[in-house]
């Protein structure tokens, strides 16, 4: 998912609807919106994209100087209306929206404690329990904040706003990214800072782990509900999810991937190939980087249809296969008779890799030589993300042999842990779906983590 919101501005739900549109890439289920105008709230949301889900008049509509946005993707929940994004609730005469992107992962026991204490629950999204827990907290605004989210385990990135301040919290661990910006005299906070571009604001900070900051009548609050952080920045974020012109942690994602791409070219020293293709758009970066320091040209073997979503993000495996046919094609005239090195950011489920396998060799490539920007996904995430079972994860069933073999690759190397860490400049990472080492308690995961 992605959250975007604007405190202080007289067009903030035009710029809301800019930022999430800029966020659209984290998720295509749902969108939406609610305005506060320092008196009143106002909400839309919908099923769809944004573009779908928002026209002019109701933007018009959504009148107000404070926003908050979000872009759903379904994890924890289905994507049912009700789990659609901001929640609204009721506290004393005035109300509160939340938008979240993460997953709560002591989810189950918060739930049950909160229905014992007579909380109705209206959706199946973990994003609820957020709502229930501030609003049964004591003291000031703040103050139910700090006792709900010190509470609250897992990946987070939330936004919460009230009729007059817009808060922003970070997970302790720091897995899900949360910028902030200046906007003519107010701010603007985002997942990702690419969303600062459309609405012209200049970055300030990140939201560090387990920070709330908090916008306020009185000013800018900055303060910290746990003293447990760490930083563990999802390393997916890098690798997949996060747009290539977004700077994560003060890292350039695009440069990020194409030092990944450079590192394994170091790495096949010994490789005879005419042409670099990455698949578009996630590998791009990868694919540039690995031509960059073999040598070997970067070629446009494979076209994207741009008005598919991201396959991953349909739900069955069904409409996936379909998604990945209707998505991409080979470019017979480039790829026919070629040795291939082809970059992909990394395997899932398999689905991706092998037909695009598939693809080049009936458009005539002679040899593909597979390279993945990631290493092997060998454990299910539970930190948001849907790769969320062992039997979905095809590198937790086979070896990398294996895989080549299934994949109908010449060969194939993935990028190695060490390797991710060098491309990317940090070793502030969650890495736990490549090597199991969880960053955080598993709470209701233990069975799930256990099976293997
Ligand atoms: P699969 O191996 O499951 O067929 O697909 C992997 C491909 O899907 C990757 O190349 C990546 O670009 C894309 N993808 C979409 N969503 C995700 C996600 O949540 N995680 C990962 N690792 N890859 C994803
Ligand atoms: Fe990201 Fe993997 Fe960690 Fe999940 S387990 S937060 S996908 S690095
Ligand atoms: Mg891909």
């Amino acid at each position: 998912c992605g959250v975007f919101g604007v405190y202080k501005d007289k067009d903030a739900a035009f710029l809301t609807y800019y930022g999430l549109h800029a966020l659209q890439h984290r998720g295509q289920e749902g969108a939406g919106i609610v305005t506060s105008d320092g008196m009143h709230m106002k909400i839309r949301k919908r099923r769809g994209l944004v573009s779908e889900v928002f026209h002019e008049e109701h933007l018009k509509d959504l009148q107000g100087i404070h926003a908050i946005g979000h872009v759903r993707y379904a994890t924890a929940g289905g994507s049912e209306l009700e789990n659609v994004q901001p929640l609204y609730a009721k506290l004393l005469k005035d109300g509160f929206a939340v938008c979240h992107n993460g997953q709560i992962i002591n989810a189950h026991n918060l739930r049950k404690k909160l229905e014992a204490e007579g909380s109705i629950f209206q959706g199946s999204s973990d994003s609820e329990i957020i709502l229930h827990l501030i609003q049964k907290a004591n003291g000031t605004f703040l103050e139910k904040i700090k006792e709900a989210f010190s509470q609250i385990e897992g990946a987070f990135a939330v936004l919460v706003l009230t009729k007059d301040s817009l808060y922003a919290i970070r997970d302790a661990k720091g897995l899900r990214p949360l910028s902030f910006a200046s906007l003519n005299e107010g701010v603007c906070v985002s997942s990702e800072t690419c969303a600062f571009q459309v609405t012209n604001a200049d970055y300030i900070d990140d939201v560090a782990p387990g920070e709330i900051i908090g916008f306020t009548p009185k000013g800018m609050i900055r303060t910290h509900y746990t003293t447990a952080c760490d930083h563990h920045m999802c390393a997916m974020e890098y690798v997949y999810f996060s747009r290539p012109d977004s700077e994560l942690d003060g890292i350039n994602v695009h440069n990020a991937r194409k030092r990944s791409g450079m590192i394994m070219a170091k790495r096949d020293k010994d490789i005879q190939a005419d042409i670099v293709v990455g698949v578009p758009d996630s590998s791009t970066s990868a694919a540039i980087g690995y031509a960059e320091q073999s040598r070997i040209p970067f070629e446009l073997g494979l076209i994207k249809n741009r008005y598919v979503g991201r396959t991953f993000i349909k739900p069955t495996q069904e409409q996936r296969e379909r998604g990945v046919k209707m998505k991409l094609s080979a470019v017979r005239s480039i790829v026919a008779d070629k040795n291939i090195v082809l970059i992909d950011d990394s395997i899932v489920r398999g689905t991706t890799s092998k037909r695009i396998i598939q693809l080049l060799k009936e458009a005539g490539a002679h040899q593909v030589h597979v390279r993945i920007a990631s290493p092997p996904i060998c454990f299910p995430c539970i930190y948001g993300v849907d790769t969320s079972s062992y039997e979905e994860l095809i590198s937790a069933r086979m070896n990398v042999d294996e895989l080549c073999a299934y994949l109908g690759a010449d060969s194939l190397r993935f990028l190695d842990i060490h390797d991710m860490k060098e491309a990317f400049h940090t070793e502030k990472l969650c890495c736990a779906c490549f090597n199991g080492a969880y960053v955080t308690d598993l709470y209701d995961y233990q069975s799930i983590i256990e099976r293997k």
